[in-house]
């Protein structure tokens, strides 16, 4: 099992008043399954993906990711463990906007403490990967929306990751680039890569082996989309 979550409650407190916003969430899911979470927003997507991607932290319940339990590991642990096992992948990309997609796509590798000349070849490889050899030199606003969403593909990867959490990545994508990252995904997926996926496009959502819905922060397991 690459997730597992059981009872998992969150609560953020506004005021003085605890709102509820996980309501007993359990889902797990099999190292190598891709799965599309789908719900309105406000729905509680970006919170689930906050705990699962070690960002945040449950105010109970509990989280096994590749089979360790999260809920006693400390702070630099747990920015270890995003390191090393998870990528991420959001919707407005979230590049350093001064960094060529090279640098941004070093990145991990720096924090990863991997030497200069490694860094560059593995980063270089990533960005042929994603089909931005050309473009390895471009910083952010040089690049269309699908090529910077590439290059946060790309950095994502680079580490080799478990786990791909993607937060609406095509929500800020035309079609024709939002079908080139299904592209990719898909065959990272089939590289054994295990993906985790937010959308609220049906669309989208199918090219998932596995739906998921949650709505007012309860989660329902779906049939095959
Ligand atoms: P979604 O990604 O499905 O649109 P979110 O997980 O971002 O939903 O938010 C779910 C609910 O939690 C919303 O009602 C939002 O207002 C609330 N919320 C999210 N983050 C915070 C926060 N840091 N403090 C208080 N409330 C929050
Ligand atoms: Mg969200």
């Amino acid at each position: 099992m690459i997730l597992e979550l059981r009872n998992i409650c969150k609560d953020y407190i506004q005021e003085k008043m605890v709102i509820p916003v996980l309501k007993n969430v359990s889902f797990s899911m099999e190292e190598g399954e891709y799965v599309a979470v789908m719900g309105p927003s406000g729905s509680g997507k970006t919170t689930l993906m906050n705990i699962v991607g070690c960002l945040d932290q449950a105010t109970s319940g509990t989280f096994w990711l590749d089979g360790q339990d999260m809920s006693t590991c400390s702070e630099n642990e747990l920015s270890d463990i995003r390191l090393k096992k998870i990528g991420f992948v959001f919707q407005n990309f979230q590049l350093l906007p001064r960094q060529t997609a090279l640098e941004n796509v070093e990145l991990p590798l720096t924090y990863a403490g991997v030497s200069r000349k490694e860094r560059r070849e593995r980063a270089a490889q990533a960005l042929a990967r994603v089909g931005l050899e050309d473009r390895m030199q471009f910083r952010p606003s040089q690049l269309s929306g699908g090529q910077k969403q590439r290059v946060a593909i790309a950095r994502a990867m680079v580490n080799h990751p478990k786990i791909l959490l993607a937060d609406e990545p095509t929500g800020a994508l035309d079609s024709t680039s939002g079908q080139q990252v299904m592209d990719l995904f898909q065959s990272l997926n089939e590289e054994g890569v295990s993906i985790l996926m937010i959308t609220h496009d049906r669309e989208i959502a199918g090219y998932a082996g596995r739906m998921v819905s949650i709505r007012d922060g309860i989660l329902r397991l779906e049939e095959q989309p």
